[in-house]
């Protein structure tokens, strides 16, 4: 499926269900965390309906390192400090026991100035 009518985060990247951008371009879109654990908490997710990690496949090798390339850069404009002082945490939660609420496939990208945990 490429794209679900029912899921949020597909509503969310067709602008059916508003977001605050912080990254968009043609298979990738970046939404602040409507309850952030941190000061910095934004959710990647590709525009292709994906369920989880649990459904990736070799296929999807080059667009699952897109995501993790940009991580780095969009941690930065969102306001997490540099390595090694600062950084950033990047948390993919999968099915149920893996703390998966939204079933389309999102990094989540979490910094800024502790404290903070969660997850
Ligand atoms: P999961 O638990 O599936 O890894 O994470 C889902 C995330 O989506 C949660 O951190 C939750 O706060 C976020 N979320 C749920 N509904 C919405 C929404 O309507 N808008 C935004 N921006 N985030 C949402
Ligand atoms: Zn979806």
């Amino acid at each position: 499926m490429t794209h679900d009518p029912n899921c949020l985060f597909c509503k969310i990247i067709e602008g059916k269900i508003p977001s605050t951008k912080v990254y968009e371009d043609e298979e990738l879109f970046a939404f602040n965390d409507i309850h952030p654990w941190a000061p910095v908490h934004f959710l990647m997710v590709p525009r292709l309906h994906i369920a989880s990690m649990a459904q990736v496949g070799p296929e999807h090798a080059g667009l699952l390192g897109r995501m993790m390339v940009l991580a780095p850069q969009l941690a930065l404009q969102a306001g997490c400090q540099p390595y090694p002082e600062g950084g950033f945490r990047i948390v993919v939660n999968t099915g149920e026991q893996g703390g998966q609420e939204v079933h389309h496939l999102h990094m989540h990208v979490i910094g800024g100035p502790r404290p903070w945990r969660r997850g």
